[in-house]
C-alpha cells in the first residue's frame, strides 16, 4: 500500500499514522520527525530547516524533495509507505509522482482528514510529544501515565516550540493557501478520500480501515 495523509496540522496524521502503518506492516514517513531528527543532532538540514520550522513556515521544495527522494530510496520502503506531512505543495506532489512513476509504484489513495479549525486550534496548542520517540499526547485527552515522561520509552515529554499559539495560527495559514491546493490535485487524479476526523481516535482509524480495505490488493497472486 502506498498512502498519504492529507489534512491541516493538528487534523490527527501522526496520531492516526502510527496505527495505520502497524496494521499494514509499512513505514511512517513523517518529513516533520526527519526534520526534528536533522534539528535535534544538529545536521546541516537540521540548521537550514530550523528556521522555517520555528517560524511554522515551510521548509523550501528542493530540500524536502531531496530529502524524501532518499528515504523512498531505502529498503523498507520497497513495498509500500505511508506520507504524513508530505507532500505540503503541488511542486513537492508533482516531484512526488515522478518518483513513484519512475518506479511503477502509483500512489493507491490520498485520504484527508476533515475537521474544523476550532478544533485543530485545540488540538495544537494542547499537543505534547516525546522528545526521544515522538509519539504524541495530548494535556487534556491524552496525557501520559505519568507527567511529563513517555509512557513507552520514558523519554522526557515536551511542547514543540511551534505548537504555540501565535505559531499555530500561521502554520494554519499556511496550510490554507500552499497545502489546500492539493486536494485539486489529488481529486483530479481520483486519488482523494475524505474521513472526518471527529470522533475518537479509534472511530477515525476505523474509517480509515474502512477505506484502505477498500484498495488492499493481495500479494504475490492473481488478484482477480
Ligand atoms: P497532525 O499529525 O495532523 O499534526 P497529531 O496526530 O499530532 O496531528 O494530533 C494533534 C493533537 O490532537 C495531538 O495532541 C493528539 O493527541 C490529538 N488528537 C489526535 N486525534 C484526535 C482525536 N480523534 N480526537 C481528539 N484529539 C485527537
Ligand atoms: P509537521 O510535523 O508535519 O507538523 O511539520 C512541522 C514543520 O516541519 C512544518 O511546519 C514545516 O516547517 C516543516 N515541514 C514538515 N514537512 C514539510 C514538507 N513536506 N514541506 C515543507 N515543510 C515541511
Amino acid at each position: 500500500m502506498r498512502i498519504i495523509l492529507l489534512g491541516p496540522p493538528g487534523a490527527g496524521k501522526g496520531t492516526q499514522a502510527v496505527r495505520l502503518v502497524a496494521r499494514w506492516g509499512i513505514p511512517h514517513i513523517s518529513t516533520g520527525d526527519i526534520l526534528r531528527a536533522n534539528v535535534r543532532e544538529g545536521t546541516a538540514l537540521g540548521l537550514e530547516a530550523k528556521r522555517f520550522m520555528d517560524a511554522g513556515d515551510l521548509v523550501p521544495d528542493g530540500v524536502i524533495i531531496g530529502m524524501v527522494g532518499e528515504r523512498l530510496a531505502e529498503p523498507d520502503a520497497a513495498d509500500g509507505f505511508l506520507f504524513d506531512g508530505f507532500p505540503r505543495t503541488v511542486p513537492q506532489a508533482r516531484a512526488l509522482e515522478a518518483l513513484v512513476n519512475e518506479r511503477d509504484t502509483p500512489i493507491d489513495v490520498v485520504i484527508r482528514l476533515v475537521v474544523d479549525q476550532d478544533d485543530v486550534v485545540a488540538r495544537l496548542t494542547g499537543r505534547r510529544t516525546c522528545s526521544e520517540c515522538s509519539r504524541i499526547y495530548h494535556v487534556q485527552t491524552d496525557p501520559p501515565a505519568q507527567e511529563g515522561r513517555c509512557d513507552a520509552c520514558g523519554g522526557a515529554i515536551v511542547q514543540r516550540d511551534d505548537d504555540r499559539e501565535e505559531v499555530v495560527l500561521n502554520r494554519l495559514e499556511v496550510h490554507r493557501t500552499q497545502t489546500a491546493p492539493l486536494e485539486d490535485f489529488y481529486f483530479e487524479r481520483g486519488l482523494l478520500r475524505d474521513i472526518s476526523a471527529v470522533g475518537s481516535v479509534e472511530e477515525v482509524t476505523e474509517r480509515a480501515v474502512a477505506i484502505l480495505g477498500e484498495y488492499d490488493r493481495p500479494r504475490g497472486g492473481d488478484a482477480a
